[in-house]
């Protein structure tokens, strides 16, 4: 197993798609992030996926497929809702949650009596996931606790030795993970921002409601989407998010990046396009350009992973407006800095 060019031939994805119809695990890229695929339908696959990200087992896998006539076999019923998101938002980054029928395992529902299924639009996953039967349950293809890979050689060094095949599509285009919509309930609820955002979804359904454990640090009540409950995205280093007005940002940062300096701490900042170049840290990373949160989804898990590799001690990130995909991007910085955040 060793990443590839970026061009995969078909004879490539044929065998990749063997590998999933013989129990082995393959991860792939999609236009979310990489994928750690496995034969969704299969208990065994399930288990295997778990064990090569270390995930707890309660923490239910998405189920991959290439359109809306693979539902039938798999979910009990196809809710007017479903049809509506899926006329509008597929093949692309939005999950809908479905009640499961009997041929979809337990060990990749995590016991669930619901599912999980997405049907991306990058063509090198779509190939992939009919070569190998329709039905792929990945999670990201990053060990647990670890930033999502947004590159294949992420996921090498993540998944070395633990997965039969890896398929290198390049960088990932949109960078965070699909939004996630159950619509076993009425209205439905959206239990993980991404790239669709609450307002996108309520044009075509109406009312949408959002699972509030999404941007809140309220530890007493459980997230409906089991895997939002763990700590996820972490760096090794301590992140905390600065949030306030650009000038009094940029100097409380440059004020701790003295102090902690002097104590002989590697200071690393996520900062913007804009900013970069008037912090004073070790580290300095460009996360993407304030007004087009879309840069900074695409950027922010190659960020988080740097700092690990440049071993920074300490991280400031400054905070990002919460508006449209930007609620993806705040849920996945707050959820990587535990909610730490500093209003200055
Ligand atoms: P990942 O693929 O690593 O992004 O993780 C899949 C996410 O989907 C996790 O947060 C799961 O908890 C969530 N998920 C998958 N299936 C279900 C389900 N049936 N009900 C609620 N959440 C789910
Ligand atoms: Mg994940």
């Amino acid at each position: 197993m060793k990443p590839q060019d970026g061009t995969i031939p078909a004879e490539k994805i044929k065998q990749a798609g063997d590998v999933i119809k013989r129990g082995g695990l393959v991860a792939f890229p999609t236009e979310t992030v990489y994928g750690l695929g496995g034969d969704g339908l299969n208990p065994a696959s399930s288990k295997k996926i778990y064990a090569a990200k270390g995930r707890p087992s309660d923490n239910p896998l998405i189920i991959h497929v290439t359109g809306r006539e693979a539902l039938p076999y798999i979910v009990k019923e196809i809710p007017e809702s479903a049809e509506e998101l899926i006329a509008h938002f597929w093949p692309g980054p939005l999950t809908i949650i479905l009640k499961k029928n009997d041929r979809v395992p337990y060990e990749t529902t995590g016991g669930l009596d619901t599912v999980a299924v997405r049907c991306p639009s990058d063509p090198v996953a779509r190939a992939f996931i009919d070569a190998a039967g329709g039905y792929v349950a990945a999670p990201s293809a990053n060990t647990s606790g670890r930033p999502s890979p947004t590159e294949a050689k992420w996921v090498y060094e993540d998944m070395k030795g633990r997965i039969e095949m890896l398929l290198d599509g390049g960088s990932s285009e949109i960078g965070l993970e699909s939004t996630i919509v159950d619509l076993t309930e009425e209205p439905p609820v959206i239990l993980r921002p991404g790239y669709y955002t609450a307002e996108d979804l309520s044009e075509v359904l109406g009312r949408v409601d959002t699972d509030r454990t999404i941007l809140s640090a309220d530890s007493g009540v459980a997230p409906k989407a089991p895997g939002m409950k763990y700590r996820h995205y972490a760096p090794k280093g301590d992140l905390t998010i600065v949030s306030g007005e650009t000038e009094a940002v940029v100097s409380y940062i440059n004020e701790e990046t003295k102090r902690l300096g002097a104590q002989g701490k590697r200071i690393g900042v996520i900062a913007t396009a804009e900013t970069i170049a008037r912090y004073e840290a070790d580290i300095k990373k460009n996360v993407g350009d304030r007004n087009d949160p879309a840069s900074v989804a695409r950027t922010l898990y190659r960020v988080l992973r740097e700092f690990d590799d440049e071993e920074a001690d300490i991280i400031f990130s400054e905070a990002f407006s919460s508006a449209g995909l930007g609620q993806a991007v705040m849920n996945r910085l707050l959820k990587a800095a535990g909610h730490k955040v500093t209003k200055v």
